[in-house]
């Protein structure tokens, strides 16, 4: 029997889905041939949508920080990294039968007898643990410091499904924060509330994040403590992020190692003892699309205005995809268009980009879109903005107008974001 409660979650997922393609989010992949399971593309508000995440996340955990080095490395990698990282022996989803299967996709690098077999690269981790000694060469990091890395994953899953949640490729944004042995624990509850602070801070529903500590027989091959951050999805509580405590499991692996020089007496700085160690490793893990996901599960919203139901998204303005909106009244109208288009349209798409064109239907119609996609603020140049260079500005959530001066648009928006 289905109960009134899946009905409405499935029905959540399936608007979700609708949304996401008719305002231009994401579509299926290859869909005009019937699809491609487990792969979608991005549209272009997709598009904006992601690149403010991963900025954001950028922002938080690389540019606003001392410690922590930026790394964009090659998706293709030497079939040794994933001998030596475990992955081939053990990166393995149990198939219906009981049989194990590698979920790493293989390919052929080069042709005829000189080609090699690698992989698509399962996770950006290694990307990093590989480059570790590039990094102390050339930036001389003093523990504890970390790598960062946004990039594509690929796994041959067995069930995609869900969406954007389980996907064949998608993205993720990884942390490797190399620490002393012993600072283990501290570290790790460092990073689990920077992960949650983020995850707020992008506006999640905080209400359906959960902690779940992964059992040992359940832990990846490297890790000695997992915790996944749940989110609760239509479809049930899954995975959303996770952090691991990967050890010296790979630096071990790949045979790298550290100087470690260690103040001898607490606070004076000297004498400076030199230690060769291999650093552990606390490993933050965000994916992008689970990002996404979540965000817009958290964003989704229904109420009634002018006696209607509408649907919006209540994107925080720094993640939404559209700042503002900026609209003609009237479309055949040459003054009214005019003046929107150079005294409005332009200056505001020069400062923030991410300002939509939309004179389509009517304004109410136009209201309906620019809510489904999230846009906090619709501004409208009607007859009155040509004597008084007035304009109105509609606030997405309420739904209220106020009349705002042209000249005063740009810093109006600046303090809202
Ligand atoms: P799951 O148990 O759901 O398969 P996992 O534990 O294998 O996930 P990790 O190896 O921890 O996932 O990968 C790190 C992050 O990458 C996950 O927290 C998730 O956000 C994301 N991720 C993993 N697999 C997928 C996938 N198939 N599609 C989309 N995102 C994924």
């Amino acid at each position: 029997m289905i109960n009134s409660k899946d009905t409405n979650e499935n029905d959540l997922m399936d608007k979700i889905v609708s949304l996401c393609k008719r305002r231009g989010f994401v579509f299926q992949g290859s869909e005009i041939y019937g699809g491609l399971a487990g792969t979608y593309d991005w549209g272009h508000y997709g598009v904006a949508l992601k690149n403010n995440i991963k900025q954001n996340w950028w922002k938080k955990f690389v540019d606003g920080r001392r410690d922590i080095y930026g790394i964009d490395a090659a998706i293709l990698m030497n079939r040794k990294v994933w001998e030596t990282s475990g992955h081939v022996a053990g990166f393995v989803d149990p198939m219906e039968d009981g049989k194990q299967f590698n979920v790493m996709f293989k390919t052929q690098i080069g042709a005829g007898d000189e080609a090699v077999v690698s992989y698509l690269r399962p996770e950006t981790a290694q990307g990093m643990f590989v480059n570790f000694k590039n990094i102390v060469d050339a930036f001389h990091p003093k523990l504890p410091f970390g790598t960062a890395q946004i990039g594509k994953a690929f796994r041959n899953e067995i069930a995609p499904r869900d969406f954007i949640f389980r996907q064949r490729e998608f993205e993720q944004m990884e942390i490797e924060y190399f620490i002393r042995a012993n600072d283990w624990e501290k570290y790790f509850e460092y990073w689990k509330s920077e992960m949650l602070e983020w995850m707020e801070e992008v506006g999640l529903d905080m209400a359906k994040v959960r902690e779940l500590e992964i059992p040992k027989e359940n832990r990846a091959h490297y890790s000695s403590r997992t915790i996944d951050f749940e989110f609760d999805y239509p479809f049930g509580r899954k995975e959303l992020f996770g952090l691991a405590y990967r050890t010296d499991f790979d630096l071990k692996n790949h045979k790298l190692e550290y100087v470690d020089e260690v103040p001898t007496s607490e606070g004076t700085g000297i004498p400076i003892e030199s230690k060769v160690i291999i650093p552990h490793v606390i490993e933050p893990t965000f994916g992008v699309d689970r990002a996404i996901l979540a965000l817009l599960l958290s964003a989704y919203t229904e109420d009634k205005q002018g006696g209607e139901i509408r649907s919006y998204l209540k994107f925080k303005p720094n993640i939404a995809p559209v700042i503002c909106a900026v609209s003609p009244l009237l479309k055949n109208k040459k003054e009214l268009v005019e003046y929107a288009n150079i005294k409005v349209y332009a200056p505001l798409k020069e400062e923030f980009g991410r300002v939509a064109w939309d004179d389509n239907g009517n304004i109410g119609k136009r209201y309906r879109r620019q809510d489904e996609i999230g846009t906090p603020f619709c501004i409208v140049i009607d007859f009155d903005t040509l004597t008084d260079n007035t304009v109105t500005v509609r606030d997405r959530d309420t739904g209220e107008q106020e009349r705002v001066k042209v000249s005063d648009l740009q810093n109006y928006i600046k303090e809202k974001i």
